[in-house]
């Protein structure tokens, strides 16, 4: 076992399935020695799956009361995945992960109301235009690109990666979470080509904006644990890319189930490497270390 550290985990407070007390001796009989939570922070258009701030501030009491209890066992950090359209306040709180879940497309108000009726019930209406959720299935891709780009699944993946490039200024988070989420389908349900230019274009746009802030992109395991796909975000080529451009990584389960707390660690550490790291990045309570790899 190397690693022993996880920073991306939900509870019953969002949309996971264990209390973070379960968690915490799960994690403890694993032998993992740092632990951050990470729950969904509020969206007001889309409350389906996150905390609201009030439950926010009890998850954190929660969690603040675990990581006393057990701290001669495991350091335990309270941190949020802060949505980029997130509305909360992060003061009492360790870290953030920014995540970029949904494509905003703004509507003029008769287009608005003609949609609405047709949409998805996931996509939701609000301020002056829809928010796309681009991980609940490829069938809302799929919409999407017809419905909003006339057809040009290329458009909805440029708007995606220009979220994606502002995450750090909008969430102002210590870990970028899942990188290229807008595959999350191609595996089973194939919608774009991967090598297509306007994508390769897209991606590497975002990334020549987040690299240089510094902050770490994670090798995030859990769609393979929720069998979506069979390797992590991001795509080698992406992970490939932030090595060579002088980029962090950091490992993340995304655990929704206490069982895969780790889940595909040591694959993740072998393609870490084959792309070139020598260390990851871990989260304390003064800020980031590099361990080895
Ligand atoms: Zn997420
Ligand atoms: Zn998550």
């Amino acid at each position: 076992m190397s690693i022993t550290t996880n920073f991306h985990t939900h509870t019953t407070y969002c949309d996971g399935k264990n209390t973070p007390e379960e968690i915490v001796r799960q994690a403890i009989d694993e032998g993992m020695t740092r632990l951050g939570f990470s729950g969904h922070a509020y969206t007001p258009f889309d409350t389906s799956y996150a905390m609201n701030p009030q439950t926010a501030m009890r998850y954190a009491r929660d969690v603040r009361g675990l990581a006393s209890r057990y701290k001669d066992q495991l350091q335990i950090l309270c941190g949020l995945e802060l949505d980029y359209f997130s509305k909360q306040d992060t003061t009492a709180f360790d870290y953030a992960v920014g995540s970029v879940h949904y494509v905003f497309k703004k509507l003029d108000a008769a287009a608005g109301e003609q949609l609405t009726a047709t949409a998805p019930e996931v996509v939701k209406f609000a301020d002056g235009g829809c928010y796309v959720p681009v991980d609940e299935t490829a069938d809302v891709l799929r919409w999407a690109a017809h419905t909003l780009y006339d057809g040009d699944i290329y458009g909805l993946i440029e708007d995606f990666f220009r979220e994606e490039a502002d995450v750090v200024r909008t969430t102002h988070c210590q870990i970028i979470g899942h990188f290229d989420l807008i595959t999350k389908f191609q595996e089973q349900t194939p919608l774009f080509d991967e090598h297509h230019p306007r994508y390769v274009a897209a991606w590497r746009g975002a990334l020549k904006s987040l690299l240089p802030l510094g902050v770490p992109f994670e090798i995030n395991t859990g769609a393979i644990s929720r069998g979506y796909r069979t390797t992590p975000y991001p795509s080698f080529e992406i992970l490939k890319a932030i090595h060579d451009g002088g980029g962090r990584i950091v490992f993340s389960s995304d655990a929704h189930d206490k069982s895969t707390l780790r889940y595909w660690f040591p694959q993740a550490e072998e393609l870490a490497k084959k792309a070139g790291f020598r260390t990851y990045v871990v989260l304390g309570k003064t800020g980031t270390e590099e361990i080895g790899l």
